[in-house]
C-alpha cells in the first residue's frame, strides 16, 4: 500500500500532539497532518486528497458536524471519523446521519481508532482505484468509439468506391454485349436470305471485336483479383527480349507489318521472365499508345540494354498526360478525367497500367513514364538482365550500353 495521508482536527493541543504519535507507532507508511480548527482544516482539505479525516465534534466556532457537511460538499469521497464525548449517543447518531464513516468515543481507545482508520483508509483507496479504473474505461470507450467511427467512415467510402466500380464495370460490359445481341439478331434474319455471305462475315467480325473487348475486360478483372489476393503466379524462363518484342510486334501488326524496323542481328538481350506476362505489358502499352493518339500517328518501340538493365520503351505522339497524374495512372481504376479515346472505341476500366506495373515489379523491375499534354508519352519498362549464376565474372563487353532494336508502327 502507498503512503496514506490523514488529517486530524481537534482544538485540544494535547490530543493533537498525542494522537499522531500513537498512530505513527501503530501504522506503517502513514503521514499525519493536524489542524486545531475546522476553518483551518477546510483550507488543508481543499489542497490535499486525504485518505481519511478524524475530527472532534465539539470545537469552538465551526464544529465537527458543520465540518462534516463541508467535507461532503468539497470531497465526498474522503471517509470522515468523528470523535464524540462519552455517552453522547445523539451526537454519534447525528454524525452517522450526516455521512460520517464512523465515530470514536472519548476517552479514545487507541486500538479501536487504529482499526477504524485502517478500514477507512482502505475504503478510500479502493474507491480511488475504482474511480481511476472507471476513468480509464471511459477513455478506452471513447477511443473505441472514435475507432468505430473511423472504420465506419472507411467502410462507407469503400462501399461507395465499390458501387462506382460496379457502375463502370456494368457499363463497360454492357456496350459489347448489346452489340453482340444486335449482331446475333441480324445474322438470324440474314441466315434465311440468299447472298447473305458478306453481311454474315461483317457481322461475325463485329462479334469477334465485341467478344475480344469483353475478354480483355474480364481478363483485367481476373488479373486484378489475382494480384490483390496475392495469387498471381509467374512462370519465369530465360529468354531473349529481342525475340519477344519482334514476335509481339509481328503479331500486333499482322497484315500491315511495322513501317520501319531496325534490329542488331544475332545479339540477344537475355532476361529471365514470364514471356506471356511481359508480352501482355507491351501489348497493353501499344494499345494505350494507339488509343490515346490520332489515327495514323506513329508509335515507336525501342529495346535498349543499359548496364545490368534492359529497357523497352513505347513512345507515341498522342495527347499526353499531365505531370500531376503520372503517379495516379498506375493506380487501379484510374482514368485521366475528360479524356476521349482517339483511335478505336475501347475505353477500358483503368486497370491496364496497374496490372502492368504489378507484373513488372514482380520481375524486379519498374515502369517509368515521361509525358506532357499534346507532346505524346513514353512508357519505359525496365527489367533486370539475366545473370548466369554459375559464372563468377560477368562479361563486361556484354554489359555495354546499346540499342538492340527499334520498331515503328503507323496505325
Ligand atoms: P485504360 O483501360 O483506361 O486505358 P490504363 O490503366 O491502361 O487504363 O490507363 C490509365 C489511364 O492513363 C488511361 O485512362 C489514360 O487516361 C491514361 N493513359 C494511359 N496511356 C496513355 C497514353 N499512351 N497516352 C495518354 N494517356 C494515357
Amino acid at each position: 500500500m502507498d503512503t496514506s495521508t490523514i488529517l486530524i482536527v481537534d482544538d485540544d493541543p494535547a490530543l493533537l500532539q498525542a494522537l499522531p504519535q500513537a498512530l505513527n507507532l501503530r501504522l506503517d507508511d502513514i503521514q499525519v497532518h493536524t489542524s486545531d480548527s475546522a476553518l483551518e482544516a477546510l483550507k488543508l482539505i481543499r489542497d490535499h486528497n486525504y485518505d481519511a479525516i478524524v475530527s472532534d465534534i465539539k470545537m469552538p466556532g465551526m464544529d465537527g458536524l458543520a465540518l462534516l457537511e463541508k467535507i461532503g460538499e468539497l470531497r465526498p469521497d474522503i471517509p470522515t471519523l468523528l470523535i464524540t464525548g462519552h455517552g453522547e449517543h445523539d451526537l454519534a447518531v447525528q454524525a452517522l446521519r450526516g455521512g460520517a464513516y464512523d465515530f470514536i468515543q472519548k476517552p479514545i481507545d487507541r486500538d479501536y481508532l487504529v482499526a477504524a482508520l485502517k478500514r477507512a483508509i482502505q475504503a478510500h483507496q479502493l474507491r480511488t482505484q475504482v474511480f481511476e479504473q472507471q476513468l480509464a474505461l471511459k477513455l478506452h470507450a471513447k477511443a473505441l468509439e472514435r475507432m468505430v467511427q473511423k472504420r465506419t467512415q472507411e467502410l462507407v467510402e469503400a462501399n461507395a468506391a465499390k458501387d462506382k466500380l460496379l457502375r463502370i464495370i456494368s457499363h463497360e460490359l454492357k456496350t459489347p454485349l448489346t452489340s453482340l445481341k444486335g449482331m446475333t439478331q441480324l445474322l438470324y434474319r440474314q441466315s434465311s436470305k440468299v447472298d447473305s455471305a458478306e453481311v454474315v462475315t461483317m457481322g461475325l467480325e463485329d462479334m469477334e471485336r465485341s467478344l475480344h473487348r469483353m475478354e480483355v475486360l474480364v481478363n483485367d478483372l481476373l488479373d486484378t483479383s489475382l494480384i490483390e489476393t496475392n495469387m498471381f503466379v509467374l512462370h519465369r524462363k530465360r529468354c531473349d527480349l529481342v525475340e519477344i518484342c519482334r514476335n509481339l510486334i509481328d503479331e500486333y501488326t499482322a497484315g500491315t507489318g511495322p513501317s520501319l524496323t531496325f534490329e542488331v542481328p544475332g545479339e540477344p538481350v537475355e532476361v529471365e521472365v514470364d514471356a506471356d506476362r511481359i508480352g501482355q505489358v507491351i501489348i497493353n502499352l501499344l494499345t494505350n499508345a494507339r488509343k490515346y493518339s490520332a489515327k495514323g500517328s506513329p508509335v515507336t518501340v525501342t529495346l535498349q540494354q543499359v548496364g545490368y538493365e534492359a529497357i523497352v520503351s513505347v513512345r507515341d505522339m498522342g495527347i499526353g498526360i499531365p505531370a500531376e497524374m503520372h503517379v495516379n495512372i498506375f493506380e487501379p481504376f484510374f482514368r485521366v478525367p475528360d479524356v476521349e479515346v482517339q483511335t478505336g472505341s475501347h475505353t477500358g476500366l483503368g486497370l491496364g497500367l496497374y496490372i502492368s506495373r504489378k507484373i513488372i515489379e514482380r520481375h524486379g523491375g519498374h515502369i517509368d513514364v515521361e509525358s506532357a499534354p499534346e507532346s505524346g508519352s513514353t512508357f519505359s519498362v525496365v527489367l533486370p538482365l539475366y545473370v548466369d549464376p554459375t559464372k563468377d565474372e560477368v562479361d563486361a563487353a556484354k554489359l555495354s550500353s546499346r540499342t538492340q532494336g527499334v520498331w515503328t508502327i503507323a496505325h
